[in-house]
């Protein structure tokens, strides 16, 4: 175990690191540690003072609701009112793993946990670690990507310490995270069941089992038409966010190695430092900028894996701009997409 401006780093082998870390959530303290998604900074969700200080330590705005992570099924018992008759189907399918569920939530959930909302969101992490801190706590701990706000969302420890030393008590490292992009968030307060968030299980998998889901028309936006989305208000906000200007550009494979190749000569002329995100298979088109291959189109969870992390590696390199190539919303793709966009502030080229 070493430190870091008082924050306690535990490589995940520390035989000491899940008690010590359960007994610093037991007292209010918040500690980061690895989920299958992304790195979570958890604390008790059941203590308002101990979820404040996940609000503090990201500078997270508070109407932003946290997910609540469950060891055990019969948890969720204590945690909300109503258990709709799709909690069975979905835990049964997905969990432990990276789909949280909206449910009506009991008195005991604090508002700060929920952002004010009379729902909870909850999920049972598919991750030893995350599992084994549960388990020891025997706790419901509230959990949002353990990232400083509007930053892209932490994939290893290297980056909760970047974001958040000094500020949290601990975090345990458990190497690279496997899905890299968050979970997916379904609705089961109102009927159809609502997809809210796109991520790591995919709207067709949710449709196989369940038949009829709808689409939240945030997410709805973002598989058809682009000029609606691209004009769309409540979307101009940034997530996600390097501090390079971040551009997607997309359309057909050739066409956006093109329009990208065209871009990087118009900036290279106004003397930006320009990145691309590439996919494997027009990786070699680029050669005037800074390229990072995001993975085979074809493989979307090596894509999804690694999208935050190449984010975080260009604001070290020091890029003014990072062109980004867009894949298609089938499958894992949509959650891709949508996070790809938001970092973007939803700054598209269609080609
Ligand atoms: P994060 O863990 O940082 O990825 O953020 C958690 C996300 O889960 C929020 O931004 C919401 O999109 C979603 N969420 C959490 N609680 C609720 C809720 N009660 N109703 C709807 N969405 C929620
Ligand atoms: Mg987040």
């Amino acid at each position: 175990m070493e430190f870091l401006k008082g924050t306690k780093i535990f490589k995940v082998n520390d035989s000491n690191a899940i008690l010590e870390c359960s007994n610093i959530l037991r007292e209010g303290g918040v500690v980061a540690f690895p989920t299958e998604t992304v790195y979570g900074l958890g604390a008790n969700a059941l203590d308002s003072k101990a979820v404040k200080r996940i609000f503090k330590a990201k500078g997270r705005p508070a109407d932003n609701p946290l997910i609540v992570h469950i060891a055990d099924l019969k948890q969720l018992n204590d945690l909300v009112t109503k258990i709709p008759k799709e909690v069975k189907l979905l835990s049964q399918k997905f969990w432990p793993g990276p789909l949280t569920l909206v449910l009506k939530k009991e008195d005991v959930v604090p508002e700060i946990t929920t952002g004010g909302l009379d729902t909870v969101a909850i999920r049972l992490p598919g991750h030893d670690v995350a599992l084994n801190l549960l388990q020891k706590s025997q706790l419901p701990i509230a959990a949002p990507s353990a990232n400083l706000s509007g930053r892209p969302s932490p994939t290893t420890a290297q980056h909760v310490i970047a974001d958040l030393a000094g500020r949290i008590e601990a975090v345990i490292d458990g190497g690279p995270t496997g899905i890299g992009v968050e979970s997916t968030v379904i609705s089961l307060v109102e009927e159809p069941p609502t997809l809210l968030r796109p991520g790591g299980i995919t709207y067709e998998e949710l449709k196989d089992l369940l038949g009829e889901v709808d689409i939240d028309s945030a997410v709805e936006a973002e598989i058809e038409d682009e000029n609606r989305l691209a004009l769309s208000p409540g979307m101009k906000y940034k997530h996600y966010s390097p501090d390079a200007e971040v551009l997607v550009i997309e359309g057909q494979r050739t066409k956006i190695a093109n329009e990208i190749m065209t871009l990087t000569d118009q900036y290279l002329e106004e003397g930006l430092n320009v990145g691309v995100m590439a996919t494997k298979e027009n990786s070699d088109s680029y050669t005037k900028s800074q390229v990072k291959v995001m993975g085979n189109r074809s493989n979307l969870m090596e894509i999804s894996s690694n999208i935050f992390r190449l984010l975080r590696e260009f604001d070290e390199m020091e890029v003014d701009i990072i062109l980004v190539e867009g894949l298609s919303t089938i499958g894992l793709g949509l959650a891709i997409m949508n996070r790809l966009r938001k970092a973007a502030g939803y700054q598209i080229i269609n080609v």
